[in-house]
């Protein structure tokens, strides 16, 4: 009956608008996670997750990806992802292959996994650091696909390949093509022009209605479906926004026209809406203190960044053959090559 109230109410805008925090800061939300009520996390990722390992987000003038791209003489910045591009020319998608370790805005969310708090991370990257971080598939909607898996795109075949085998071809300048039918295989992200994952879909219609607190991090929430999410849970579902400024808030003129999703911050009525305005690794440090994960999370950065770095260098000394098969070891069985 909860289910289908919670249902009723994100879909059709039905169902009463709970007070669950008592108070609209970190603190707030901090004490209703440790009083046992919130059971069902959901966090919403984006670049801003994942600037401070270095990887550029695309988008931001100047410094990002796009601007980064000239050297590569793309007709304009999207075509990188663009599928008939990456047909021609799949080199300047290298740069995502460089060896960038998950911040500690990942490794919190992996502590919520550990601690049984995390329903879903549905993240817009498709650096897969929230998988070298310890989340599984099974924890994730990659929103706009992976590079972590690839397939073979003839419909006949669809044969899988692994991140490996695609950084061999790419780093050795090869159009990357099946061996079983040499079709051109493609990363498993979302191309311009392409369709999201059907998971996304179906995900998003079972998580949402269920969700205890939605934690919405380094997006700024312009990008459609994705951003729409934000209205998918329940009415008095509290959201914590942890990014460098306020976003998803509704437009006043078009705020009939959400379902009334929109966050809402600031305003008399707002009631579960809060906005902690600093870099996502930061705000997650705060909220790890607040609930006295701290040294926990501090702890598992340290451990998992060394881990990473000794296998950075085993890889550096063992060639790039060795360097293909380590970095794999550690996030999933490798399926056998053929050669
Ligand atoms: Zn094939």
């Amino acid at each position: 009956v909860d289910f289908l109230r919670n249902l009723f109410s994100s879909t059709l805008g039905l169902g009463s608008a709970d007070k669950v925090l008592d108070e609209l800061t970190l603190d707030g939300v901090a004490r209703y996670i440790k009083s046992g009520k919130c059971k069902n996390i959901i966090c919403m990722v984006g670049a801003g997750i994942s600037t401070s390992a270095g990887i550029p987000d695309f988008r931001s003038p100047g410094t990002g990806l796009y601007a980064n791209l000239q050297k590569y003489n793309l007709p304009y910045p999207e075509a990188i992802f663009q599928i008939d591009y990456f047909k021609v020319r799949s080199s300047p998608c290298c740069f995502l292959f460089d060896f960038y370790q998950p911040t500690i805005c990942h490794y919190f969310m992996k502590m919520l996994k550990d601690k049984g708090l995390l329903k879903r991370c549905y993240t817009q990257n498709i650096d897969t650091l929230e998988r070298v971080a310890g989340l599984e598939g099974d924890d994730l909607i990659e929103a706009h696909g992976t590079f972590y898996t690839s397939h073979c795109v003839s419909f006949c075949c669809r044969k899988e390949y692994n991140l490996d085998w695609m950084k061999e071809k790419i780093f050795s300048d090869d159009i990357p093509r099946c061996d079983k039918c040499s079709s051109l295989v493609k990363p498993d992200i979302v191309f311009f022009g392409e369709n999201l994952p059907v998971r996304f879909f179906t995900s998003m219609k079972m998580d949402f209605p269920r969700c205890d607190l939605l934690i919405v991090m380094g997006t700024s929430l312009q990008v459609q479906p994705f951003a729409g999410l934000v209205g998918r849970v329940s009415k008095s579902c509290p959201r914590l926004l942890i990014n460098m400024e306020k976003a998803g808030q509704a437009d006043p003129l078009f705020g009939l026209l959400g379902f009334g999703g929109g966050m809402d911050f600031d305003s008399d009525k707002a009631y579960r809406d809060v906005a902690h305005i600093s870099t996502c690794d930061d705000g997650c440090l705060a909220l790890a203190d607040l609930l006295g994960w701290k040294v926990e999370l501090e702890e598992l950065v340290k451990q998992e960044h060394a881990q990473i770095d000794s296998q950075d260098k085993k890889e550096k000394a063992g060639g790039k053959s060795e360097a293909a098969k380590s970095s794999s070891a550690s996030v999933a069985p490798e399926p056998k090559k053929e050669e």
